[in-house]
């Protein structure tokens, strides 16, 4: 069975065609710049050079027509016809209470992920025009939609509620929701199977990328997660702040006489390891910099650090303990250096580095000392193969 995954952004569209068979790639491709000029495809076939198609892709439905021919082109192409494709497993990122698993796509759904709309402004119109783009050009093919915030909907009510009048809960829906989570189930469905399928397993996963979150996964549930209503919430990021006293949007609004989207602005895009830097959002330049002696990059590491380490602590309190700890996403997974600081002088809790076999980096492997009481993992994410999987189970 071939299945098409799509993850649709505002002006992008990423997409891969996996053999489940196998579960192997057989093409995966991003769709740059749509509605802007100067739109390109890249098309990269298994064992073939990336192909480049420019061409211009006034909206996701030109996007998604000039994907589903690279697909089955004579020379680029990895299929005979469309046919082939059994499913379409899209990306959405917000599902708000309303989803709790992946679901087939059908008029009833599709109202409800447009209802989801005020939780996800960013991301929710635009993983819509993906749906929509793909119902045109394949109105045959099963499509299901496999969400980011679903694998969060096991939260108890103490974990997602917060302490504000109840009927914001009740009349704005405001509540922690969580981000990351095909990727935490993915990497902690994977965690599972390398303690040899433990019962109660206790995991902690950490997805730490541009964007880091952490999960704190009971017997393959998820009991609490960093982010909250908004992706905003929770680790020091590359450009957001993660949690911080809310008086501070307040107090900087009356000082700087700006307006609240703009403090919000602020939180997101200028705040995380940049704003304490200065240098940048991407971790390499500023391990780069942390080396020649930049006191706040320095400081920046080490606070995104603290912060990881301030949430596994949580995080072993309520799980009641831990069996693994799991590092995944572009820092998660090739950052040897933070992962050993996150996890030095945590010996008294069973996780022992080893710092040898934590020198690896992008796949997968057991990095705790054999000797380690409890175990650490580095399990590169593989969403798209995530979403597939749903997608098959549902389709079939
Ligand atoms: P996204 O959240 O956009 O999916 P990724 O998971 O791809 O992000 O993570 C991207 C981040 O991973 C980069 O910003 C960079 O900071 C970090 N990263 C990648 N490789 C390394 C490395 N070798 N050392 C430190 N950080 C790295």
């Amino acid at each position: 069975m071939k299945i098409l995954v799509i993850n649709c952004g505002s002006s992008s569209l990423k997409y891969q065609l996996i053999d489940m068979s196998n579960e192997s790639i057989l093409v995966k491709g991003l769709a740059e710049r749509i509605g802007i000029d100067g739109s390109r495809l890249k098309h990269e076939k298994k064992g073939m050079d990336a192909v480049v198609i420019e061409k211009p892709m006034p909206d996701h439905t030109t996007a998604v027509k000039l994907v589903l021919d690279a697909l089955v082109d004579k020379n680029h192409g990895v299929i005979q016809s469309m046919d082939e494709i059994a499913a379409v497993g899209h990306r959405v990122v917000h599902g708000g209470d309303k989803f709790k698993e992946p679901a087939i796509i059908n008029d009833a759904v599709m109202k409800d992920i447009r209802a989801c709309i005020p939780l996800g402004p960013l991301h929710n119109p635009a993983n819509i025009m993906g749906i929509e783009a793909c119902m045109k050009l394949m109105p045959n093919t099963p499509m299901v939609a496999v969400f980011d915030t679903a694998f969060h909907q096991t939260l108890s009510p103490e974990n997602y509620m917060y302490a504000i009048p109840y009927k914001y809960y009740e009349k704005l829906k405001i509540r922690k929701y969580g981000f990351h989570g095909i990727s935490h189930r993915f990497v902690s469905q994977r965690a599972i199977e390398m303690l040899g399928n433990k019962p109660n397993s206790k995991i902690i996963t950490c997805h730490l990328g541009n964007g880091s979150s952490l999960a704190a996964v009971k017997d393959g549930k998820c009991i609490d997660t960093s982010m909250g209503l908004t992706p905003l919430e929770g680790l020091v990021m590359g450009t957001r702040s993660g949690d911080l006293d809310p008086a501070i949007i307040g107090f900087i609004m009356n000082e700087e006489k700006i307006s609240a989207d703009q403090v919000n602005n602020i939180l997101n895009k200028e705040s995380g390891v940049l704003g304490i830097s200065g240098v940048s959002s991407d971790f390499r330049d500023i391990d780069v910099a942390a080396a020649e002696g930049n006191e706040r990059a320095q400081l920046a590491l080490s606070m995104f650090v603290n912060q990881v380490r301030k949430y596994i602590g949580s995080y072993i309190v309520q799980l009641g303990g831990i069996d693994a700890l799991v590092f995944t996403a572009g820092i998660g997974e090739n950052a040897a250096d933070i992962r050993e600081k996150v996890c030095t002088g945590l010996d008294f809790l069973g996780l022992e580095i080893d710092p040898q076999k934590n020198n690896i980096r992008g796949k997968e492997a057991v990095v705790s000392k054999d000797s380690s009481p409890k175990k650490i993992f580095v399990i590169p994410t593989n969403e798209e193969l995530m979403i597939a999987k749903d997608t098959m189970l549902l389709v079939k």
